[in-house]
Parts: C-alpha cells; structure tokens; sequence
C-alpha cells in the first residue's frame, strides 16, 4: 500500500526546489496533486514532468501568487471544485529577499518577503482550513526554516517571516486539532535548491561555489542537505503513519541548529 494513496495533496511553489521534490515523492506514494505557483512557464515544466513519470497523479496545475489573498482563495475553490475534498496541504512557496542589514533594508523589499513567507501561509491556511475542518481530518505542513527558530544574519525578514510562520503552526494546532487536523512545520537548513544557489551568488558574486563550501564546512553534517531529504519528511507528516505529532518545527538541517 502506499503511503498517501488517493490522497489529494496541494503544493505551493510546487514549479521548483522543495516544492517539486516533494511533488515527486507524494506522486510515488499514490498522491493526487495541485500544483500551485505564480511562475507559469516553470509550472508548466513541472507538469510536464511529472505527468510523463506517473500518468496516474492526475496532476492539475494553478497558477497564483500566494501573497494576494483572492489568488489563494481561487486556487484553494478550483481544487475543492475538481476534488471535493484537500487531505495535504504543503504551504511551502516562499522567498528569501535580499540579504541586508536590518537598517539597510529597504521597505519595498522587506514588506514583499513578509507579504509572501507569513500572509501567503496564512491566506492558505485561512481558506483551507474550513474544507479539512468539515471532512475532520486534514494535514497541514508549513514552510518555516533555522531561521524561523535562530536569527540569520542579513536576512531580518526572512527570519521574522519564518518565526511568524512558526507561531501560526504552534497556534493552529492547538486551536484545530479536535477537528481531527494536524499542523506541523519544517525547518530546513541550506538544501541544495535554486533559493540557495541563489543565496551563495548573494555572498560570494564572485565565486558562489567557495560560499556553498564555506556552507558545508560550517555544517555537523559536512554537507548541503538535498531536496529529497526534506521531501520525505513532508511524506511522512502528510502519511497516515504521522497521527500524534502536531504543533511541531522539525528541523532538518544535519544537526546545524545545535550548534552555536
Ligand atoms: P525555490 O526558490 O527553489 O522555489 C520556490 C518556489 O516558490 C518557486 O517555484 C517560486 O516560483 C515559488 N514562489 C515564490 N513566491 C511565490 C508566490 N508569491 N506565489 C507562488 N509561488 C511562489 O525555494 P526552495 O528552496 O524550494 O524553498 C521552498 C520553501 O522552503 C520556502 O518557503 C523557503 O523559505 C523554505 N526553506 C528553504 C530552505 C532551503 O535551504 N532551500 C531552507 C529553509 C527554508
């Protein structure tokens, strides 16, 4: 049997990095799948992708901006529309935003990482919520990080996105476990995908690569942790074999997060 047969699951920025990995691995175990991203032409990609490797996953893409709450409400209507139901929820898509020094920020960009890592989580969270609680089970898996539990130099709103993030998985599952929904959280490390390789340009412009090193070095692990990792672990939470663990941020992250 596999692991989320039949289940209807949707991902948001499903087109690429964790999102797509994780896209793969449910459509293995049997997922139906909504793929959700504001880039159209990758999504379509992503699709492509998958429908040539498993015919079965009925897989139905949107395309939405996760930080306009009408977007979310529209992508979140379609798949009720065409599935009558939502059993995952993988409210993933986010973005890093510059990296700057906190009085060097500006506002243009800070309110755009707010806008989408905490608002986009919550509008999904908002609209889903309400079809989980009426079939009285459901799966939500949000996107936090190691900088939704420490503090990440350069990155002041990305890391106050991503705690924010945290307390509403932590406030969720207490208020909507007796509908029979469990909210948890993952907090990566660096995992190989374009958000980080992006990330090492930012560091090092000239060579990203010594940046990634210096990245690895630092880590228990000696290593960048791959999309498939993480994509696992969001199986497992959305899976059947996941009934008691709620309110949690599981860090997966080589052990980074322990050190200091
Ligand atoms: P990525 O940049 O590789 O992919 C993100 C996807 O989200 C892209 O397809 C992008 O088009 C989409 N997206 C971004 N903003 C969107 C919006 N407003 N509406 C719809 N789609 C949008 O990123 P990733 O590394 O796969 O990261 C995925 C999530 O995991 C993010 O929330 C990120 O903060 C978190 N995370 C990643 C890492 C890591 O090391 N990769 C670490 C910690 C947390």
């Amino acid at each position: 049997m596999k692991k989320l047969e039949g289940k209807v699951i949707v991902i948001t920025g499903a087109a690429m990095g964790l999102g797509l990995s994780t896209a793969v691995e449910c459509a293995k175990e049997g997922a139906k799948l909504v793929l959700v991203d504001y880039n159209d032409q990758a999504l379509g990609e992503a699709k492509s992708q998958l429908s040539a490797e498993f015919p079965d996953a009925g897989i139905m893409i949107i395309t939405a901006d996760v930080s306009d709450e009408s977007q979310v409400k529209a992508y979140v209507d379609q798949t009720f529309s065409a599935f009558g139901r939502i059993d995952g929820f993988y409210n993933n898509a986010g973005i890093e935003g510059k990296q700057a020094k906190l009085a060097d920020y500006d506002m243009e960009s800070f309110k755009k990482v707010v806008d989408i890592n905490l608002m986009g989580v919550y509008y999904g969270m908002r609209y889903v919520i309400p079809i989980m609680q009426s079939q009285k089970s459901g799966r939500i898996v949000n996107a936090t990080s190691v900088g939704g539990i420490r503090g990440v130099l350069n990155e002041g709103p990305y890391v106050a996105s991503k705690h924010a993030v945290s307390g509403l998985t932590k406030t969720a599952a207490l208020e909507y476990a007796q509908d029979g929904i469990l909210v948890n959280a993952i907090a990566p490390g660096a995992i190989l995908t374009p958000m980080v390789e992006e990330a090492f340009k930012q560091m090092n412009p000239q060579d990203p690569k010594q940046a990634e090193e210096a990245f690895s070095q630092q880590n228990p692990s000696k290593r960048l942790g791959l999309p498939v990792e993480v994509a696992k672990l969001v199986v497992f939470l959305m899976s059947d074999d996941c009934a008691y663990v709620n309110g949690q941020i599981i860090a997966i992250d080589g052990g980074q997060s322990n050190a200091y």
